[in-house]
């Protein structure tokens, strides 16, 4: 346990300040000020755009060196490099491969007072957990593809034994931990891939398992990834822990947070053997920014996970507390009604902001 921590704190773009301010001012709110020392690092698109860095070096050395890092989001259009990419998802990319962030945990769970977009859903129906490759996939080959000729353009998919079963090993010590699927209450991984047509899924597929026999007691399945788009609206509650390829993972990630009521719903932790980079699931939001609007739950319950990472790593328990603290009231304030307009609500982002704090700052039980 150390006196305090330091988080790099990088806002980002679009709504990224928005959000990231919220959960800061939530942080605060639970453990008052002191035990976690912020300190603001540039990065993004707009830094792009007067710069024409999007990571300059200071910031990417005091995200490894810090603590933590939190970041809102990053990207606006029109912030695009020369081939056509753009330059605000360099942050993120750059400290995944370089902090070696391998595992992006993803939780989906519909809460109480939220609407899913699938009919006939209680709260707690969905529940599961989205555990993607963050290393090594699709985008392992981001500023590596070719164009030839302007003809024929070519991106290199990247497996490796070593990336595919320190991911899987996650994926089931998670499912360990969990209590198993909502539809049935079974600890389940489920490996979702394209190994019936490409030899690195089938690859990814035969090292699962493998790892999956050092599990006896947890139930091992595959899914088809096409499958998965449809098993995800069709049968949610059969999952329990998905684990998959770092751009199926991307992609399942927006599906699944349209099923607990949208972006705005989904954190993300993205963790490697000494760092963790706390974001939510969504992107810098540019149609609703600077309209104190946007949703910062997704973001709350992103900085929840940085504290119970941050506490399991260091033993403390402070952080573990105020952990579950946030959660709790994230979960109270849902169930009374306080909801943003993306929610089918009227609340701002302040005044979700304001609810949650005062809630953590009373012994009362949070009412509507
Ligand atoms: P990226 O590829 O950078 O992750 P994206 O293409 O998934 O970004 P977002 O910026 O996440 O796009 O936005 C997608 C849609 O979801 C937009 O209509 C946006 O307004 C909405 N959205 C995203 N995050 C939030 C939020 N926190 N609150 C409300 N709406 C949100």
């Amino acid at each position: 346990m150390k006196d305090s921590y330091e988080i790099a704190v990088v806002h980002g773009d679009g709504i990224g300040p928005e959000v990231c301010g919220a959960a800061i001012e939530v942080l605060d709110a639970t453990l008052g000020t002191g035990i976690l020392r912020f300190i603001e690092y540039p990065a993004g698109a707009e830094h792009f755009l007067a710069t024409g860095e999007s990571l300059p070096e200071k910031t990417a050395q005091a995200c490894r060196a810090a603590d933590a890092i939190l970041h809102g989001a990053a990207g606006l259009p029109g912030a695009v490099h020369p081939d056509g990419t753009e330059a605000g998802v360099d942050f993120s990319l750059k400290l995944r491969f370089g902090l070696d962030l391998y595992a992006n945990i993803r939780p989906i769970r519909l809460y109480d007072g939220v609407e899913s977009a699938l009919v006939g859903i209680p709260a707690g129906g969905i529940d599961y957990v989205i555990v993607r490759e963050n290393s090594e996939g699709l985008y392992a080959a981001r500023g590596a593809g070719s164009v030839l000729r302007g003809d024929v353009a070519v991106d290199t998919l990247v497996q490796t034994r070593k990336g595919i079963e320190r991911i899987v090993r996650k994926a089931f010590e998670l499912a360990r931990l969990s209590d198993g699927a909502p539809a049935d209450g079974v600890r389940r991984v489920t490996c979702c891939d394209k190994a019936n047509v490409l030899r690195s899924y089938a690859f990814f597929r035969a090292v699962f398992d493998e790892v999956a026999k050092d599990y006896p007691e947890i139930e091992a399945e595959h899914v088809i990834v096409d499958a998965m788009t449809m098993y995800l609206v069709q049968r949610p509650g059969h999952f329990n822990i998905i684990v998959t390829e770092n751009m199926f993972g991307d992609i399942l990630s927006d599906l699944a947070a349209a099923t607990i009521g949208g972006l705005g719903m989904a954190p993300s932790a993205e963790v490697g053997a000494d760092n963790g980079l706390f974001q939510p699931s969504h992107g810098s939001a540019p149609d609703i920014a600077g309209r104190g609007i946007a949703n910062p739950y997704g973001m709350v319950l992103s900085a929840a996970a940085m504290l119970d990472w941050l506490g399991r790593k260091h033993d403390d328990k402070r952080l573990l507390d105020a952990g579950g603290r946030i959660r709790r009231v994230t979960e109270g304030a849902l169930s009374a009604g306080c909801l943003t307009t993306d929610l089918k609500g009227s609340a701002t982002t302040r005044e979700v902001t304001d609810f949650l704090c005062q809630a953590l700052a009373s012994k009362e039980p949070i009412t509507a």
